[in-house]
């Protein structure tokens, strides 16, 4: 019979054999929980990556989509551009402030293209001869509201407004934008079939580079300058010469500014607000 141990020892014997059941079930439960275990998936935008998503500038100023119009709310004889050509980017500038008078301007109550509906039908067989050559149109404005015009006055009395001059028109006086022709105190456009616009290429939607900005108002501007390079004045000519092929006429001090020829309404100003 083998000799009895002592219980003290028997019991300090116990707590080994405890202790060591504990630490391999400790060091099992790590193998599994960390290396075993598939890791978690880490979200991939951090909350400070989308805080800077939400503030950063866009580069150039944003093009909003029309919301669907309704024309009946038209007088006769007018349509919505986007009815008559879909694919046309539309960025009503006087419906933003991101125009020479940096706010929206009276009478436009949305960013909505209207013309008379000879013009739109002309604009969209320019439209159709640019896309053949991989071009777009963007339309910065079209039908202009008398008020609109009248809003303009009202600001270019005030010689000390010049919020935007640095972009706009930065080496003119703000007080020779009348007398030279840049803005007019009752415009073509209040009759409805003259557009603004500029080409973007088809595939990327970008715009094309035209020498100077639309409403930069300046020799730069001019049809003809030589401020530009060749390639500028080839694409302001691929623009003119599709417009003139669909009956528009351009205007010397502005590359963007077309008006229908044979016009539905060459005596008449409209005032209709835009919406
Ligand atoms: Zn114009």
């Amino acid at each position: 019979m083998p000799p009895k141990q002592a219980p003290e020892k028997q019991n300090y014997k116990r707590v080994w054999l405890l202790f060591l059941y504990f630490l391999i079930l400790s060091a099992a439960s790590f193998v599994f929980v960390h290396l075993l275990l598939p890791k978690p998936v880490v979200p991939i935008t951090s909350p400070a990556a989308s805080s800077t998503t939400a503030t950063a500038a866009p580069d150039s100023a944003p093009v909003p989509t029309p919301a669907p119009a309704d024309a009946a709310l038209l007088p006769d004889g007018f349509v919505y551009v986007s009815d008559i050509i879909p694919d046309a980017q539309i960025d009503i500038r006087y419906y933003s402030a991101y125009n020479f008078v940096g706010t929206r301007i009276d009478g436009y109550e949305a960013p909505q293209a209207i013309l008379t509906k000879e013009a739109a039908l002309a604009l969209k067989t320019a439209s159709t001869i640019l896309a053949k050559q991989g071009y777009g149109i963007k339309i910065f404005d079209a039908y202009r509201p008398l008020r609109a015009v009248d809003h303009f006055v009202s600001w270019s009395q005030d010689l000390t407004d010049t919020k935007m001059k640095a972009v706009f028109y930065p080496n003119l006086d703000k007080s020779a934008l009348f007398n030279q022709g840049f803005i007019a105190r009752k415009s073509g456009h209040s009759r409805g079939s003259t557009a603004d616009l500029t080409l973007v290429h088809l595939i990327s939607g970008q715009e094309v580079d035209m020498g100077s900005s639309f409403d930069f108002f300046g020799e730069i501007s001019h049809h003809g300058t030589q401020l530009i390079t060749n390639q500028q004045t080839q694409s302001r000519n691929i623009l003119r010469d599709a417009m003139a092929a669909a009956g528009f006429a351009p205007y010397s001090k502005e590359w963007w500014h077309y008006c229908l020829q044979n016009e539905p309404y060459p005596d008449q100003y409209f005032d209709f607000v835009i919406r």
